[in-house]
């Protein structure tokens, strides 16, 4: 239809008799939408064998339009006009944007029969698309398609919030940013969706086609916008290289800034400025395309979900360039196939965002586990995986607030160089792991403190009120090691045995001055002869000996 028409402009005075008298021709050629205006009179051949049946209508891009006039000019020379306030224009708003008004004298078929030409009048159009997109459709059909589109369009709107209720609900736990730019892409794109497609007529009545017009151009361009920056801060630390960065984020806030230019809502709008408009999205579409690649390469498992979500956009997108440069036909139900891809897009990347949720948490949790296990090494002794001399010392500075343990047992084993030298390192080992495993076992805190030492905190047993505590448990504990070792490490022909020094705790005693006690008199039970415990100071009572097998 397009190369059909044919233009020319004039005083906004001008009627379609003056326009027709004055003779000036109407320009046909390329440069045909180039209009000046005020007012741009379209002229459009009618021919019966291209015509849909019904009444006939003229549709076109309804943005920031303001009065216009149909008019039918019959075989006689007659001319019936029908003139459309901008309330009127807006009223017959048709789905995707477009005006559609009735051509008078097509209701008739008899008069439908004798039109040879139609007229468009336009007053001052914001862009050409509202001239160039000009096509005659069946009013029925358009009327019928009207509640359909609606509901489709509605459920669209619908189905591209339920995302952003699920953004809202899980940005305040986990607060990734990636998850506000993804609702503004949402909010962008279910207002564009519901501006361009006529809901915002539904449920607005009030909004001028110029209002419409300023909003459908903004949410575009800041969802394109939002959907860049989303793609920087969603994809993994690392997978796209920093100056790549910096040309995403700087061609996603082109549209805006270019928007903010030639967009506006006063007289001084240019034609133009839609050329510019669309051209601000390509540099996104080309660094996006190529980032995606880029990230891929790189690894990033996130990019999947970009790639899955903006194929569809950018499949569709050529495929609207391919035909508005008349490369191929192509089926114009694939117009309505953008908004499918935004609301897909939005779609995927909230699966895209869950996903994302759901592996950062996982990388959060092993971090976590990490850190455990780090801790435990630090007040793990290694050989023996039984607590270390920090976690001793720790426990005992607990134990001035809480005071648990009455008494600290130093524990020391006989001769044990001699166990290396006559057995080797590995059987000396087998004796420490061996006697920690059994320490251990005690309901005491028993912590390796040096090579072949160990402490016991052990309970504050007054509850028992046993005579002799802690000496009795200690010599029990001393047999049960003595016989352990004896079973489990064979090799060993003598009998290992230990000296203990023993010192109580008060409460609030320092870890210094009991430790020096209990060495004290560890040393006194080596020097008396070993194998033995010693809780007092030597000079004061006889010590006690283990007997078990080492009494052999
Ligand atoms: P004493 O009865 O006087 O305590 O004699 P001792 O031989 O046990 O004492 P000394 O302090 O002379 O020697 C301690 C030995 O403990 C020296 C070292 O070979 C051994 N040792 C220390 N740490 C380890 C260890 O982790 N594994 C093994 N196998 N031996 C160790
Ligand atoms: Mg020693
Ligand atoms: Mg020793």
């Amino acid at each position: 239809m397009s190369d059909q028409l044919c233009t020319q402009s004039s005083a906004k005075t001008a009627t379609l008799a003056t326009v027709l008298q004055t003779g000036k021709a109407f320009d046909c050629s390329e440069n045909k939408y180039a209009v000046e205006g005020p007012r741009v009179w379209v002229e459009i051949p009618f021919e019966a064998a291209t015509i849909p049946a019904g009444i006939v209508e003229v549709q076109g891009d309804n943005n920031g339009l303001t009065t216009m006039q149909v008019h039918a000019v019959l075989d006689d020379g007659s001319i019936m006009s029908a003139n459309f306030s901008e309330q009127a224009v807006t009223e017959n708003w048709r789905p995707k944007g477009q005006y559609g008004l009735a051509i008078p004298g097509t209701e008739d078929p008899e008069i439908r029969n004798r039109i040879q030409k139609v007229y468009v009048t336009i007053d001052e159009p914001k862009v050409a698309s509202s001239i160039s997109l000009i096509q005659l459709a069946s009013k029925e059909k358009w009327d019928d398609l009207k509640l359909p589109l609606s509901v489709m369009f509605a459920v669209l709107c619908g189905m591209a919030i339920m995302p952003l209720i699920y953004n809202w609900f899980f940005y305040g736990a986990l607060r990734y940013d990636f998850m506000l730019w993804h609702s503004l892409m949402i909010f962008a794109t279910v207002g564009y969706t519901f501006s361009s497609s006529g809901l915002i007529f539904i449920a607005l009545p009030e909004t001028s086609l110029s209002a419409k017009m300023v909003f459908n151009y903004w949410t575009l361009a800041i969802g394109i916008a939002a959907s860049g920056i989303f793609l920087l801060r969603f994809v993994e630390r690392g997978k796209i290289a920093g100056w790549l960065q910096t040309v995403i984020f700087l061609s996603s806030i082109l549209p805006v800034i270019v928007t903010a230019l030639v967009v506006r809502l006063d007289d001084g709008y240019s034609m133009d400025a839609r050329n510019y408009y669309h051209a601000s999205f390509v540099p996104i579409f080309l660094v996006v395309i190529y980032a995606m690649a880029h990230a891929l390469r790189r690894g990033s498992r996130a990019i999947w979900f970009q790639i899955a979500g903006w194929s569809p956009i950018i499949l569709l997108g050529l495929d609207r360039i391919a035909r508005g440069m008349d490369l191929y036909i192509g089926w114009p139900v694939l117009d309505y196939g953008l908004y499918f891809a935004l609301v897909l897009e939005t779609i995927i990347l909230a699966l895209g965002v869950a996903n994302r949720i759901l592996r950062l948490r996982r990388r959060h949790e092993s971090t976590l586990r990490d850190q455990v296990e780090l801790t435990l090494l630090a007040d793990t002794d290694g050989l023996t995986a039984m607590n270390n001399r920090r976690s001793f010392e720790r426990e005992f500075k607990r134990n001035q607030r809480e005071y648990r343990y009455s008494h600290l047992a130093l524990f020391d084993i006989d001769f044990f160089k001699r166990v290396n030298d006559r057995y080797g390192h590995e059987i000396g080992d087998e004796v420490l792991r061996v006697v920690g495993k059994e320490l251990d076992a005690t309901d005491h805190f028993a912590a390796r403190i040096g090579g072949e030492e160990f402490t016991l905190l052990m309970r504050n047993d007054r509850g028992e009120k046993r005579k002799n505590y802690p000496v009795n448990a200690l010599t029990e504990i001393c047999e049960t090691l003595i016989k352990t070792v004896h079973d489990q490490v064979p090799e060993i022909q003598e009998p290992v045995t230990f000296s203990v020094g023993v010192s109580a705790i008060s409460k609030r005693a320092a870890l210094r001055s009991v430790m020096a006690t209990a060495d004290r008199r560890l040393y006194d039970a080596k020097h008396n002869g070993r194998n033995q415990i010693v809780w007092v100071d030597i000079s004061a009572a006889k010590p006690v000996k283990p007997t078990g097998t080492a009494s052999a």
